[in-house]
C-alpha cells in the first residue's frame, strides 16, 4: 500500500467550531454581527490590545476597507514589497493608486527599511509592511520614517497573527492594520479577515463602510435614532456562521500555536546540519521578534535544485509549493512600469524559496517523513 499523501495544507477543526454553528442558528442570527461576530470582536480586541477590531469576509477586503478609510486617490502612491500577495497592491490600485514597489532584505524576506527613506515623495499615501512567515518587519525604523513623513502604515498581517515584534502584537502597530483566516492561515473560517484600528479618529467611519456607507451601527447602539446611508461603503460583514467557526478556533488559539511551534522547531531541528551541508538557508527570525509560526521554508541554491525537489518530495507523497512570483514583474506591474531588476533580492528569492508542509493537523511522523524525504535528496 502506498504511503498516505501529505498535503501541504489540511484544514482541521480546534475544538467547539461546529457546536457554536449549531448555537449560533438557536439563537436565529446568521447574518453579520452576530452573537459570535462580537465574541470575535471582544476576542481580538483584548487579546490584541487594539482599539477595535471588525470582521471581514477576507484580509483582502479587510485591506480594500484600509484603502477606502484613508481616501486614497487616482496618482496617490503606496509603497509596498514586490514579495506579497497580490491583495496587498490590488485593493490600493482599486481606488487607482500607483504601486511603488520595495524590495526585501536577505533575511527575513521582509520589506527593506534601509530602502524605504529614498521611496517616499510627496504623493506617498500609505506603506503596507507585510509580516512575512509572521516573523516582524522592523518596525522601529518603519514608525519613525512614516511618522516624519506623515504616511500612515497599514500593516498586512496575514501571516503574524499572535505575533510580536519587541514585546508588541503585531497588528498593534500601524494605523491599520489586517488578518485573514483564509483555509492556509494559522486560524481559520475558510475565508475570513479582520480590520484592526489602532487609530481612534478612523472608528466610526470603518464601522460605515463596513456596512454598506451606512450609521447603522451607530443605531445599533442607540445613538442614532435612525439608519441611513451616510458615506461610500460595501458589504464587508461576514455571516455570524463563520464567526462562529473563527471563534471557535480563536479560543483555542495558544494549542494551535503552542502545536505550530512544535512543528517548527522539530523541523529546523531535523534540518540545520543538512541545510549547512548542502547551501540551504533556513528561515531566520531577529532576536526581537516572537514569530506566529505561520510557515516553514527553505531558500535553495538554485531554481534547478527546486524545481528537482518539488518533483523527488511529490514521488514520495509529499506536496510542497513556492510563492509569490515578483508582483513588479507580473503583466499588471509591468504596467506600472515594473523592470526586471528593479527588485533583485524579491527576483532571486522567489526563484529559490519552497514551503513545506505546515498546518495543525500535521502528525509529528508525517513531519518526519519529509526530513528523511529530504535528507535522502540527492543535490
Ligand atoms: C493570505 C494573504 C492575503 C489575503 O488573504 P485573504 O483572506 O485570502 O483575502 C493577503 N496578504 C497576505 C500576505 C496573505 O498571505
Amino acid at each position: 500500500m502506498p504511503a498516505p499523501v501529505i498535503d501541504f495544507n489540511r484544514p482541521s477543526l480546534a475544538g467547539k467550531e461546529l457546536e457554536y454553528i449549531q448555537d449560533a442558528f438557536s439563537r436565529a442570527h446568521i447574518s453579520g454581527d452576530g452573537y459570535y461576530s462580537k465574541k470575535c470582536h471582544a476576542f481580538l480586541e483584548t487579546t490584541l490590545g487594539v482599539r477595535r477590531a471588525l470582521l471581514t469576509t477576507s484580509c483582502t477586503h479587510a485591506l480594500e476597507m484600509a484603502a477606502l478609510l484613508l481616501n486614497i486617490q487616482p496618482g496617490d502612491e503606496v509603497i509596498v514589497p514586490s514579495f506579497t500577495f497580490v491583495s496587498t497592491v490590488n485593493a490600493f490600485v482599486l481606488r487607482g493608486a500607483r504601486p511603488i514597489f520595495i524590495d526585501i532584505r536577505p533575511d527575513t524576506l521582509n520589506l527593506d527599511e534601509t530602502r524605504l527613506e529614498a521611496l517616499l515623495t510627496p504623493r506617498t499615501r500609505a506603506v503596507l509592511p507585510v509580516h512575512y512567515a509572521g516573523v516582524a518587519c522592523e518596525m522601529d525604523t518603519i514608525l519613525e520614517i512614516t511618522a516624519r513623513a506623515q504616511v500612515p502604515v497599514v500593516e498586512d498581517n496575514a501571516h503574524g497573527l499572535f505575533g510580536r515584534y519587541k514585546g508588541r502584537f503585531l497588528g498593534t502597530m500601524g494605523a491599520l492594520a489586517t488578518q485573514s483566516f483564509h483555509e492556509t492561515k494559522n486560524i481559520t473560517c475558510g475565508e475570513g479577515g479582520a480590520l484592526l484600528i489602532n487609530q481612534p479618529d478612523l472608528v466610526e467611519r470603518a464601522e460605515i463602510i463596513r456596512e454598506k456607507g451606512t450609521n447603522r451601527s451607530r443605531f445599533f447602539r442607540g445613538m442614532v435614532d435612525k439608519y441611513t446611508w451616510v458615506d461610500v461603503g460595501s458589504s464587508y460583514l461576514p455571516s455570524d456562521i463563520l464567526a462562529a467557526i473563527l471563534f471557535g478556533q480563536l479560543e483555542a488559539w495558544q494549542t494551535i500555536q503552542a502545536r505550530r511551534q512544535c512543528l517548527w522547531e522539530t523541523y529546523a531541528a531535523g534540518l540545520s546540519a543538512w541545510a549547512s551541508a548542502h547551501d540551504v538557508r533556513l528561515p531566520f527570525v531577529p532576536e526581537d521578534a516572537q514569530q506566529a509560526y505561520h510557515m516553514f521554508y527553505l531558500l535553495l541554491p538554485s531554481l534547478e535544485i527546486r524545481t528537482r525537489l518539488i518533483q523527488h518530495l511529490k514521488d514520495r507523497g509529499i506536496y510542497s509549493v513556492f510563492h509569490y512570483l515578483p508582483l513588479h514583474l507580473s503583466d499588471m506591474g509591468q504596467q506600472f512600469g515594473g523592470r526586471p531588476g528593479d527588485c533583485p533580492v524579491t527576483e532571486d528569492v522567489s526563484d529559490r524559496l519552497l514551503r513545506l508542509p505546515f498546518h495543525n493537523a500535521l502528525t509529528t511522523s508525517a513531519l518526519e517523513q519529509v526530513i528523511s524525504a529530504l535528507h535522502d535528496f540527492t543535490f
